[in-house]
């Protein structure tokens, strides 16, 4: 369905940015893999996903806090994959305190990371959309971008951010073929989480399974993750020419966490 797309998929080298690019690949799209990790696991994992999938894999470590960075990931992807259809603008870290206490170094790089890398990101890809007017931008925000939790103040307020930008994106290549919407998971299993597992464990003195069977009682229904496969597959789904007229939304993958 993708064959012969670029596709960039930022923070990809673990968690959920690793399910999009897997559900990516497999639906025939060349990837550009980013993030950070040990360098020989990470040429495994695309020599691995090229083989698997039959596609162009290749990797940049651009840092996603870093807008020249960003720009160059874009225009090598161009480069050696060919133009970029689409953007996924996934890569993000969390961090956990009371406002009172938030390091604001912390916040200024949550917020670089989880928010103004959409901006330098999308700032950089949609020329190239708009010239051959087709384009996808998914930005994964969370479902802390539609509602609040304590202790995530910087997570919160970038989340919400990105979907504030993801609207003005929709809105302003409404008239064109390239569109902009954004996934909301809910929690799924991936290290991010589990540091908070582990730290809440530790907090509560519970052990690990019950630190997480805990978390999921607390906001999600089902009591049971959502996984990087899922919000992959809806990913290949907003990609589609089912969705060309999908734009502007946010689609949570939650478990029922704001249906409460
Ligand atoms: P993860 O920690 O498994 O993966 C994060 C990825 O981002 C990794 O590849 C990491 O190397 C990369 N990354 C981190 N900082 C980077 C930087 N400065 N530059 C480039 N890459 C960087 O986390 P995850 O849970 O897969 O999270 C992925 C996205 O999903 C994030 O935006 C997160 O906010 C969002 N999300 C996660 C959950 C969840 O429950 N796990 C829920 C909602 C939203």
């Amino acid at each position: 369905m993708l064959n012969g797309k670029t596709a960039i998929v930022t923070g990809s080298t673990s968690g959920i940015g690793l399910g999009i690019a897997r559900a990516l690949g497999g639906a025939g799209a060349n990837l550009m893999l980013n993030g950070f990790g040990d360098a020989a696991q990470i040429e495994t994992l695309r020599a691995g996903l090229a083989s698997e999938f039959g596609v162009k894999v290749a990797y940049s470590g651009a840092d996603m806090s870093k807008p020249d960075q960003i720009r160059a990931m874009v225009e090598i992807a161009a480069k050696e994959l060919g133009p970029v259809d689409i953007l996924v603008n996934n890569a993000g870290i969390q961090f956990t305190a009371p406002v009172d206490t938030f390091p604001p170094e912390r916040w200024d790089a949550v917020l670089a990371i989880n928010l103004s890398s959409v901006f330098h990101g999308t700032q950089a890809a949609l020329p190239a959309m708009r010239a051959r007017n087709w384009g996808r931008i998914v930005n994964v925000a969370s479902t802390h971008g539609l509602v609040a939790s304590v202790e995530k103040a910087a997570y919160v307020a970038a989340k919400h951010g990105v979907l504030g930008l993801t609207k003005v994106v929709a809105l302003e290549t409404a008239t064109t073929g390239v569109t902009c919407n954004a996934i909301c998971p809910g929690f799924v299993l991936t290290p991010l989480v589990q540091q908070q597992i582990d730290a809440r464990a530790k907090r509560d003195g519970i052990s690990v399974e019950q630190a997480k069977s805990d978390l999921l009682s607390e906001k999600q229904p089902s009591g049971e993750f959502a996984t990087p496969e899922q919000i992959g597959a809806v990913c290949v789904f907003l990609c589609s020419e089912s969705a060309a007229q999908i734009r502007g939304i946010a689609v949570p993958v939650d478990g029922g966490w704001l249906a409460q």
